[in-house]
């Protein structure tokens, strides 16, 4: 298959897109991106890479973290992870409240804000500095030191993340966090502000394509059985509330972030990551969105 004349003919088609939708102006660090930005990276499972665009230009990966965050937590507790938090789809948006109200504090899926803070939670226990172990994990799965915290993006949304305190403390009053507030939020904000490059992401989620053996950075990060859990609650919640509307134009496991990035796996063969920073109303970029929908039109390949 030749992915390079294919990711080229993609970023032709998806730059003659008119509308671009906006950035995340919720966090007003990530308000200011240029809308004209369209990057586009694919990583083999036999190592080969192709980039298009601004494919090895860094940005805020968002909660596309959250998926790190929960293959640590699975490494770490396996099963035990799900007495804490859900697997279900939630229909309702990224950061909403209601759900927890009355499910008792456990939230609906990792995926969402109020998982991903509980899924923070547990792998505080185990770490004597989460910020540093997290950093290392994603530098080892990409095998790129310059790796990073975005520290005005962390501080921008800790001065604006009404909600996600509102989450973690409404989460606390359940009984189902066991550190502060304030430390689960210090890391979920830090974790939100990663900046990679979708070279980076591509390469760094390989081990979902290849039954948790990462053969760029030559770990098994997750077994098999873990693996295939985690890809399908990707494909049940990766994108927040409008999944189904990706699994029918896409087809694929996948996570996307306010960033405007999106990265989507194809077991068995490759991982494939898209970045532009304009959102549609559910929060994902509209032209990382139809760049992947038209990569699996073209490539004639996905899960189903
Ligand atoms: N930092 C963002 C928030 O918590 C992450 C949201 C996202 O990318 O879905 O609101």
């Amino acid at each position: 298959m030749n992915y390079q004349e294919i990711i080229d003919r993609i970023e032709q088609e998806v730059q003659q897109e008119t509308h671009r939708g906006k950035a995340a102006n919720y966090i007003p660090a990530l308000a200011l991106q240029d809308l004209g930005k369209f990057g586009m990276a694919v990583h083999t499972i036999d190592g080969q890479d192709f980039v298009v665009g601004r494919a090895e230009e860094s940005f805020s990966i968002q909660s596309i973290a959250k998926v790190f965050t929960l293959s640590m937590a699975m490494q770490q507790f396996d099963e035990l992870v799900w007495k804490r938090v859900g697997k279900e789809p939630s229909g309702t948006r990224f950061n909403s409240l209601v759900q927890l109200e009355y499910e008792s504090g456990i939230p609906r899926n990792p995926f969402m804000n109020a998982g991903a803070l509980v899924i923070t939670d547990m792998i505080l226990k185990n770490s004597e500095n989460l910020k540093n172990d997290l950093l290392s994990f994603v530098r080892g799965l990409s095998d790129n030191q310059y790796i990073a915290y975005n520290e005005e993006v962390a501080r921008s949304e800790k001065e604006t993340g009404y909600r996600n305190v509102a989450l973690a403390n409404f989460i606390k009053s359940f009984g189902n966090l066991n550190n502060k507030p304030e430390d689960v939020l210090d890391v979920y904000f830090h974790q939100c502000s990663l900046q990679m490059s979708c070279l980076d992401l591509s390469r760094a989620f390989i081990y979902l394509a290849n039954r948790g053996f990462s053969t760029f950075c030559h770990k098994q990060v997750l077994n098999p059985r873990q693996t295939k859990r985690l890809n399908s609650i990707l494909l049940t919640s990766g994108l927040y509330d409008a999944v189904g509307d990706f699994a029918y134009r896409v087809g694929l496991p996948g996570k996307s972030g306010v960033g405007g990035g999106i990265v989507a796996i194809i077991p068995g063969q490759l991982a494939v990551s898209a970045w532009s920073p304009g959102l549609n109303e559910s929060g994902n970029s509209v032209l990382a969105l139809k760049a992947l929908e038209l990569f699996t039109t073209y490539t004639g390949i996905s899960v189903f």
